[in-house]
C-alpha cells in the first residue's frame, strides 16, 4: 500500500489533531503519489487555450480522496445551490493511481480540468462565488469531446503510446454513453 489513511485525515478533516501531531509527521514514511505534475501543468495550459480561459486562471486543488465512490476513479466537485458545502477541487481516489498508467491518470486529470474550465466559463470566469451554476451538460457536448480527445493527442506527443491513446478515445465515448447528464 503506497497510501495510508492518515494522509486523508491530514488533508480533509481533523485539523486540530494534525496540528497537535505535526511533529510526529516527520517520522512517518510517505511515498508521494506518482502524479506527473509537469504533464498536468502542460494539460492545464492546453485546456486554458482551448476554452479561451484567462491565461492567469489558477487550476483547482488536486486532492487524494478516500471518499471517491468505488465506481469512480476521480471527480471534479464544486459548490452548487443544492450542495453549497462542496469544495471546488479535483478528487482522485488513491486506488486510481495504483491501478492506472501515468498516461491515463494524467488524461483523467485533464478531463476533470475541462469540467472545471467549462463550469467557470458558464459562470463568466468568476472563481470567488459561493455557488456555481451548472446548466450545461458536458460529456456529450461536441466541444468537450473534442478537447478531451485533443488532450489524448497531447499526451501521445509525450509518451507515444498508441494503445493508451486508443483507451483515452474510448473513455471519451464511454463518458458520453454512460454519464450523458454530467
Ligand atoms: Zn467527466
Amino acid at each position: 500500500m503506497r497510501f495510508k489513511p492518515f494522509f486523508f485525515a491530514l488533508s480533509m478533516c481533523c485539523l486540530p489533531l494534525s496540528v497537535m501531531a505535526a511533529d510526529d509527521f516527520h517520522t512517518i514514511e510517505y511515498t508521494p503519489p506518482e502524479i506527473d505534475y509537469d504533464v498536468i501543468g502542460r494539460m492545464w495550459d492546453f485546456v486554458k487555450l482551448s476554452t479561451h480561459a484567462p491565461s492567469d486562471l489558477p487550476p483547482p486543488r488536486l486532492v487524494l480522496d478516500w471518499h471517491v465512490p468505488p465506481f469512480a476513479r476521480m471527480g471534479f466537485q464544486y459548490p452548487t445551490e443544492q450542495f453549497p458545502s462542496y469544495q471546488m477541487q479535483i478528487s482522485i481516489a488513491p486506488r486510481t493511481i495504483e491501478q492506472y498508467s501515468k498516461e491515463m491518470v494524467s488524461w483523467g486529470v485533464g478531463h476533470e480540468l475541462v469540467h472545471y474550465a467549462f463550469i467557470l466559463r458558464e459562470n463568466h470566469w468568476q472563481r470567488g462565488q459561493a455557488t456555481f451554476q451548472d446548466q450545461l451538460k458536458h460529456h456529450c457536448n461536441p466541444e468537450f469531446k473534442q478537447i478531451t480527445r485533443a488532450i489524448a493527442d497531447e499526451i501521445w506527443k509525450i509518451y507515444h503510446s498508441d494503445t493508451q491513446r486508443a483507451a483515452m478515445y474510448d473513455e471519451v465515448e464511454k463518458s458520453c454513453f454512460n454519464e450523458p447528464n454530467q
